[in-house]
């Protein structure tokens, strides 16, 4: 370590600031990523669920691939299920801990200084505190990141407004046969996960990821602990962790930038970041590198978030919306809408159209048929 300055400190090596951190490298940026974690090692506290999309998005093969999935059942409060089934891959189950070293292997390679097990521990300008092993050194950056997930340290010390929209999420693996080896299964239910869902996602051969979301914070653990006794499912330790599912009001403020799940660019549909923060890396790239190679003013630095707002953003509007409808049925009305929804036509829109990245999509799609619908009403 030592205290050169660098142009970009990006605090944070998962996939965003990972991703992030080698954009800029490649534009010849010198910078540096400060990852408190000085290994990868399973369980992970993330499904690890992508679109192919979102795959080649961070720049890599398929070296963290574990399993293509093709379809899934979603199942009602009451049991009833529908099955949504695809010709082609639609997403990828990823091996997290692996795909978190790859991305920061990739981007010591381009370049990046790479400090693992060190801790961010305050920021006073350009300046941040770096916590290893109880000793503490100091390093000057003209662009601080902050990529450092939900419980972001950059935002709380740089005084950015909180995100009140969080969920927990808790997982855990098991050892499980599914129906189909590429088909995730999906369960609603207030008594099972109130206002999101619970998952049985297969992983590695025989066993499956399984977990839920729930806004009910203090009891996600009893939740998750019933899901799996009723299903009489052995469970391995659960690791949990904070879901934002609210943009934070803003992504900078002086030369302080914040990008993925510090930013709260997570779906609010599906909990899931992985997608919108690699879109906004792309983003905050060509500004951060106009920043500095041109000298801006950190005003400039805004645009970034004007660009985000206006681009994926507005799809995670859409999804915000989607998900407070959601939130306002019950199990009642649930049951009734995957009965009706249980029509060769309807499952086919949906298999066609569904994208776990643009929900709004599909939603568009089947508004846009209403003769599908009434086809399946049951008082037609
Ligand atoms: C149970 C669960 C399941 C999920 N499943 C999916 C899924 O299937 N698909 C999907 O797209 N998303 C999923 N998510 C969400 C996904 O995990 C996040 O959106 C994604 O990890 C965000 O990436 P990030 O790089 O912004 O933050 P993170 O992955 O949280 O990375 C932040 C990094 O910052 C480091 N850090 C934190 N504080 C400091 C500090 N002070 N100093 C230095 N380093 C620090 C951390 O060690 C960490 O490596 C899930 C989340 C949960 C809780």
């Amino acid at each position: 370590m030592g205290s050169k300055p660098y142009e970009v400190i990006v605090v944070g090596g998962g996939p965003i600031g990972s991703v992030l951190s080698r954009r800029l490298a490649q534009h010849g940026l010198r910078v540096l990523l400060v990852e408190r974690r000085s290994s990868f090692n399973p369980p992970f506290r993330c499904t690890g669920l992508i679109s192919p999309r979102c795959l080649k998005l961070s720049g890599l093969a398929k070296e963290a691939v574990l399993r293509e999935i093709r379809g899934g059942y979603i199942y009602a409060p009451n049991g009833y299920s529908i099955q949504v089934e695809s010709n082609i891959p639609k997403l990828y189950v990823i091996d997290r801990p692996r795909f978190d070293k790859l991305l920061i292997e990739r981007a010591a390679d381009t370049g990046v200084d790479v400090w693992l097990g060190c801790k961010v521990v305050r920021l006073e300008n350009n300046k941040v505190w770096v916590e290893r092993h109880g000793s503490y050194t100091t390093v000057t950056g003209r662009l601080i990141v902050g990529a450092d997930g939900a419980n972001s340290k950059v935002a709380s010390c740089a005084g950015f407004p909180p995100i009140h929209n969080v969920l927990i999420g808790l997982q855990t693996v098991v050892p499980y046969r599914p129906k189909k080896d590429d088909f995730v299964e999906i369960f609603l239910g207030r008594s099972i996960a109130p206002n999101f869902f619970a998952w049985i996602v297969p992983a590695e051969d025989g066993l499956a990821r399984v977990g839920l979301a729930t806004d009910r914070i203090g009891a996600g653990y009893h939740y998750l602990m019933n899901f799996l006794n009723t299903r009489n499912l052995q469970p391995q330790s659960i690791r949990s962790g904070l879901i934002p599912i609210e943009t934070r009001r803003r992504f900078v403020q002086g030369n302080v930038l914040l990008i993925g799940d510090a930013a709260g660019q997570v779906k609010p549909t599906s909990g899931g970041g992985i997608y919108p923060g690699l879109m906004a890396t792309k983003l905050a790239t060509k500004v951060i590198v106009r920043y500095i190679s041109e000298r801006l003013s950190e005003r400039y630095l805004t645009t970034y978030e004007r660009w985000w707002r206006s681009t994926i953003g507005s799809e995670l509007k859409r999804g915000s919306l989607l998900r407070k409808s959601l939130n306002l049925l019950d199990d009642n009305i649930l049951n009734y809408i995957l009965k009706v929804l249980d029509h060769p036509h309807i499952l086919r829109l949906i298999a066609d159209y569904g994208d776990v990245d643009y929900p709004s999509r599909v939603v568009q799609k089947l508004l846009q048929h209403p003769a599908v619908w009434l086809q399946s009403l049951p008082f037609r």
